[in-house]
């Protein structure tokens, strides 16, 4: 007799409080033959904490790709898997993916035994509207792609949800404010479910001065949420201030330099600034 497939499950974990696990998630883990986690260490805690004592292998990004077929033909021959990651649902900016998908491919089902999701649990308290978002994951590292990304999004019909860390924050929340409109909205939700959860919905003005001036506003985990509500792209022109010192300088300087002290002096766009000397000094030769 054919030994029964086996199954694979995947099985959410909790993203800051360990009471955050349902009963069919712990149940799920002590029956199934095999963990792979993202993390085996990591995962200890939690498996203990809940006296799951199952074999754990680690399945992370380095490895995936090669361990699927593996895995695939395992549960061929009877043995049950289920996929945790250190936090959350897996395969949600997460390892999962090869596996999951070579087990459509091979006609295997994969059952998800759903739990917490940080942008899930940050959409739901953030006050904007979310019958539908878009999730970005997570972001470019440089500022330059960010901007871009941003201004792609800014027609976006609904609103956008991003994953960001500890270390980029900052510098992400500044780089919203170069993009969005004045007094645009947006939310944090940060440490969900952790001691130190702040869930803030404000302009994006006020965000970024909060972000800069609260230490804490840079610690931990982070998910941010910007409405796509009345989102106006950004007029393309100097304020008056800008404009009257480019003015100035031009009249003292030559164009390049004018422009760079121009940039130094009140922080608008280099490109911005330059066009706008061309056009000034087009203007003055007719
Ligand atoms: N699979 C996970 C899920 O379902 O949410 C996400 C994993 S991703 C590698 C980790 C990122 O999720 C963090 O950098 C942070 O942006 C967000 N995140 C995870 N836990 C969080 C929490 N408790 N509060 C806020 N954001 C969190």
């Amino acid at each position: 007799m054919s030994k029964p497939q086996g199954s694979l499950y995947i099985v959410a974990t909790p993203i800051g409080n360990l009471a955050d696990f349902s009963l069919r998630a712990i149940e799920t883990l002590k029956e199934v033959d095999i963990i792979c986690a993202e993390d085996t260490r990591h995962a200890r805690t939690l498996l203990q904490h809940y006296g799951i004592s199952t074999h754990c292998i680690a399945l992370h990004q380095h490895n995936e790709e090669q361990a699927a077929a593996g895995l695939i033909e395992k549960i061929k021959q009877g043995t049950s898997i289920a996929i945790i990651s250190d936090a959350g649902t897996p395969l949600i900016s997460d390892p999962g993916m090869p596996l999951v998908a070579l087990a459509h491919a091979e006609g295997i089902q994969a059952s998800p035994i759903p739990g917490a999701c940080a942008l899930i649990a940050a959409l739901s308290s953030s006050g904007l509207p979310v019958s539908h978002f878009s999730f970005l994951g997570f972001l470019p590292r440089t500022s330059s792609a960010r901007q871009s990304l941003f201004k792609e999004q800014l027609n976006t019909p609904h609103t956008w949800v991003f994953y960001e860390s500890c270390h980029r924050i900052a510098a992400c929340i500044e780089d919203l404010s170069c993009v969005l409109p004045a007094g645009h909205e947006i939310s944090i939700a940060r440490e969900i479910t952790k001691l130190h959860e702040t869930i803030v919905k404000t302009s994006i003005e006020k965000m970024l001065l909060l972000i800069n001036e609260d230490s804490n506003m840079r610690r931990g985990e982070f998910v941010v949420m910007v409405s796509a509500k009345a989102i106006e792209k950004k007029p393309d022109s100097l304020s008056e201030h800008q404009l009257k010192t480019l003015k100035l300088l031009l009249k003292e300087c030559s164009i390049k330099t004018a422009v760079s002290l121009a940039v130094e002096i009140t922080g608008a766009r280099k490109k911005l600034l330059y066009q706008t000397a061309l056009q000034l000094s087009e203007d003055n030769q007719t």
